[in-house]
């Protein structure tokens, strides 16, 4: 493979697509060495193979708002890979949604999927429909509208979409509610399912859980512990709530949140009640975190700014793709910062990563550790295929477990002499996966 010709192929059949361009340039330089060490892909063209989606659908999506003005929107599905199992990944609406963000996410689901070491394909949905300010009714009809197209796509071993950003429980009962109705069957399609039809305990936390488990193994190879460490999170909804949750829990200091109209610091650290508070802020449909320094006066809002000017230890991207950048990287680094895990997809820019892996701050790459979100969907696949419920103890440890797998799949093909490379090593290990799966299964 040369990565070069590949990538400039794809620049003139996708012009302009820059976040998918991005991801897909990121997995092939790191995999390339590895790559062309098995003439297997290279005869089976799997790097061709692997960046293309197997299929997109785009479909238009109408519905009534509340003054009875009819309201159009676009829906996207793109089933990108599905040699390892059921295509699988979030459904994401937001109005900065477009076919590039999509095929960005799928791809790298792809990825994160094969680490999870659970049977699951990549795939990514969503729409361009903005839930800011919408009521509840809105967004029922909406996702109804919607569901009444996805719902022919998907299936129970065929598609199985999940939430992302702004797709969360409640939407995830009315998309789950038209698609029983559509299909006639109630098989478990569609992950993040509530706990009385069909969904499993600690997946609304798990993203957020599994990041912090991952974290914590990676403070431990590098001969630290999380207990008193101070950490900045970006974002404020449902993945920044478990991370700030369970970090606080394991006694660390989370310092900040933010918001796309700036961000909170609190030098005390949160604490369960404003933890809390973060749902209620999340929930009441509006784009800011500035109410939570009205709330705890001892909170102070940075307007217009983003976190990563604090000083802290640890780096917690949370809110969404490129939101750290090579700018804040050298803040980060001037400030002393230890280890940098991303919760968010791509939350860093490519100046970010190399920044940090050029300082051997060890950065830990979305796809490793957010995996714990889709791990949990895929357990919850498992329970609705057996028509039964685990505690949220066993589904803890599972996760645990598949953190800890994950780590170590990092720590085998990304160690370079003391450093660990999570990048190279979660890339290579999703890789190899998926790519062994293709050649076995011909070309197809
Ligand atoms: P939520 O919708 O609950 O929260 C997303 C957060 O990011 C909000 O604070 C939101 O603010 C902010 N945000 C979204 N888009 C933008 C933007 N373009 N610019 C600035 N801020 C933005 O989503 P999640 O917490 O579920 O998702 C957060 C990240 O974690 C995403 O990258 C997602 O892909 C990833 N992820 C989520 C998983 C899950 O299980 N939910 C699983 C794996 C990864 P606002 O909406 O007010 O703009």
């Amino acid at each position: 493979m040369n990565v070069n010709q590949l990538m400039a192929d794809l620049e003139r059949r996708h012009p302009g697509e820059k976040e998918y361009l991005q991801a897909v340039r990121e997995v092939l330089m790191t995999v390339e060495e590895t790559y062309n060490r098995h003439p297997e892909f290279e005869a089976n063209k799997i790097a061709e193979r692997i960046v293309e989606p197997d299929r997109i659908f785009t479909f238009k999506v109408v519905w009534v708002d509340d003054k009875g003005t009819p309201q159009v929107n676009t829906g996207y599905r793109i089933q990108f890979n599905n040699a390892i199992g059921p295509y699988k990944g979030g459904l994401r609406f937001h109005s900065s949604v477009n076919l590039s963000i999509l095929k960005f996410l799928g791809f790298e689901q792809i990825f994160k999927n094969a680490l999870t070491t659970l049977p699951m394909g990549g795939a990514k949905g969503g729409s361009d429909f903005n839930p800011k300010g919408k009521s509840d009714r809105e967004i029922m009809r909406f996702c109804q509208a919607f569901m009444t197209e996805l719902w022919r796509h998907i299936g129970p071993e065929t598609d199985v979409p999940a939430g992302d950003i702004g797709v969360g429980g409640r939407e995830i009962g009315f998309l789950y509610g038209m698609y029983r109705k559509l299909a006639q069957e109630n098989t478990g399609v569609l992950t993040g399912k509530g706990m009385t039809y069909g969904g499993s305990l600690i997946r609304p936390e798990a993203t957020g859980f599994g990041a912090v488990y991952f974290l914590r193994q990676m403070l431990e190879r590098a001969g630290m512990q999380l207990k008193g460490q101070v950490i900045a999170i970006s974002g404020f909804g449902n993945v920044a709530w478990g991370a700030a949750t369970k970090a606080t829990e394991l006694g660390a200091k989370v310092v900040t949140i933010s918001g796309p109209d700036g961000y909170i610091y609190d030098a005390e650290g949160l604490t369960p009640e404003k933890i809390a508070y973060m749902l209620e802020l999340r929930a009441s449909n509006n784009d800011v975190v500035e109410p939570f320094a009205e709330k705890f006066p001892g909170a102070k809002f940075i307007a217009g700014k983003k976190p990563w000017e604090v000083k802290v230890d640890i780096a917690m991207p949370c809110a969404t793709q490129n939101e750290l950048n090579g700018e804040d990287a050298k803040q980060l680094l001037a400030n002393g910062v230890k280890i940098v895990a991303e919760v968010s997809n791509m939350g860093c820019t490519p100046e970010a990563i190399d920044a940090f892996i050029a300082a051997k701050i060890p950065y830990g790459p979305g796809k490793a550790v957010n995996a714990g979100g889709v791990a949990t969907s895929g357990l919850e696949m498992s329970q609705n295929s057996m028509k039964m419920n685990w505690t949220a103890e066993e589904v803890d440890a599972k996760l645990h477990q598949i953190m800890s797998s994950i780590h170590h799949a990092c720590l085998e093909y990304g160690t370079e002499g003391d450093y660990v490379n999570y990048m190279k090593g979660a890339n290579i290990a999703g890789f190899m996966k998926v790519a062994k799966s293709m050649v076995e299964q011909g070309i197809i």
